[in-house]
């Protein structure tokens, strides 16, 4: 089959869904590769590297989606190229279909079957296609290294001689992917890092990372993330007071907040209040990266960042893979290599669209002319 990537339309956008390795990979597969012009280039992939790895280069997304019977790309399609996309023809790329189900009956009535990323099911099988871990995992170690480019200190303590500085005091609220890897990052920089989360099974973890875990002073256990296929559900008012005090007594001790708080289907949790942080010391630093979702911090801009009247910057980026493009099209670009790897049984260039298996079936959102979200649930672990 003709594999082809589309220069993303969706403005500062810098991510590629293909490079010139996973072209190599794909190739293998028995497929063949095709480029827009120009897409790979804000993540420094030129034409002439995607030619080297016997990649064909187009220069219109027109001939893009012409010719390419499966479609790779990084953002949902905008109408205009669903309205490109044809009987037979296939399309990966993210798409959350609870937020965009105009959209994905409008792909399911062209006939062409739509694999979303963001829905491949977060099972040990398919961790290798999970790129929604991916980009978390990103989003979290640039959030510290935002956070440090707007600290105007050092992470970790120094005697030096000209004198003693102390470490910074880091606190990470949420230990999902993005979380753990902000805790990772914040922690090898040397500074005291913090991390609470509502599921305590991830209290381990944050202290194998070299990070102190917060326990609240609350009589019940905090949430069970178990019970919620890993994810978090809403507090209780009692659990979220005692969670609000303690960030209150947290708030002038700590210097930088990394939150990553979310609830699936809902708007982010606001656990960080404005009088937190007029509680804060002047020159401290919250990267908020639920701001896409409204924000942990009830002074956060999506998109923007802004400093306070008493001197904390925020920052409320919602593009944090991008800006790390050259990494995220790297990983990216290898989780669509392992999705069209199972989706290519026979390495021989056929595509075998395989309802029976859980993560296929699972990322299919539409197939056959059918809307086929939500899945069911998948039968392994
Ligand atoms: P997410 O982005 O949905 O949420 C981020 C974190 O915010 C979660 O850890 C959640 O517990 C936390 N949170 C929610 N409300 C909070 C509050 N009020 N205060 C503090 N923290 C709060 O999560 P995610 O990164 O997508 O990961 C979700 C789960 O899925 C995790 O358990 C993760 O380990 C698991 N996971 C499993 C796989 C796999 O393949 N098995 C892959 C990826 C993730």
């Amino acid at each position: 089959m003709r594999i082809g990537t589309p220069t993303e339309v969706f403005d500062g956008e810098n991510r590629v869904a293909m490079t010139p390795d996973s072209a190599t990979a794909l190739q293998k597969l028995g497929h063949t590769c095709v480029i827009q012009s120009g897409a790979g280039l804000k993540a420094g992939f030129s034409d002439a590297a995607y030619e080297a790895a016997g990649v064909e280069v187009v220069k219109t997304a027109a001939e893009l989606w012409a010719a390419a019977e499966v479609v790779a790309k990084v953002r949902p399609p905008t109408e205009a190229e669903v309205a490109m996309l044809k009987d037979g023809q296939t399309l990966i790329s993210f798409f959350y279909p609870s937020a965009n189900e105009a959209l994905m009956k409008q792909a399911a009535d062209t006939g062409a079957s739509v694999i979303a990323m963001d829905m491949v099911p977060r099972i040990s099988r398919a961790q290798k296609m999970d790129a929604l871990s991916s980009m978390a995992n990103i989003a979290g170690y640039r959030a510290v290294i935002e956070a440090g480019n707007n600290f105007g200190r050092f992470f970790t303590g120094q005697v030096t001689a000209a004198g003693k500085v102390p470490p910074a005091r880091v606190l990470v609220i949420g230990a999902g992917v993005a979380g753990l890897a902000a805790i990772g990052t914040s922690a090898s920089l040397g500074a005291i890092t913090l991390a609470f989360d509502v599921r305590p099974e991830v209290a381990e973890q944050i202290e194998s990372m070299g990070a102190e875990f917060v326990y609240l002073d609350f009589s019940e256990t905090q949430q069970d993330g178990a019970a919620t296929g890993g994810y978090a559900a809403p507090s209780s008012p009692e659990f979220r007071e005692a969670q609000l005090k303690k960030f209150r007594e947290l708030a002038p001790q700590v210097d930088i907040v990394i939150s990553t708080a979310l609830i699936p289907n809902r708007p982010a949790p606001v656990l960080w209040t404005k009088d937190m942080v007029e509680m804060m010391k002047p020159g401290s630093v919250i990267v908020d990266l639920a701001a896409e979702r409204g924000g942990n911090c009830e002074l956060t801009k999506p998109d923007e960042k802004i400093v306070t009247d008493n001197g904390v910057t925020i920052v409320g980026y919602t593009d944090f893979p991008s800006r790390m493009a050259a990494q995220a099209s790297t990983l990216y670009a290898t989780n669509i290599r392992h999705m069209l790897t199972d989706l290519t049984p026979a390495k021989d260039g056929v595509i075998n669209h395989n309802m029976e298996d859980d993560v296929i079936r699972g990322a299919t959102i539409t197939h056959a002319k059918d809307v086929t979200f939500p899945p069911p649930p998948p039968k392994v672990k």
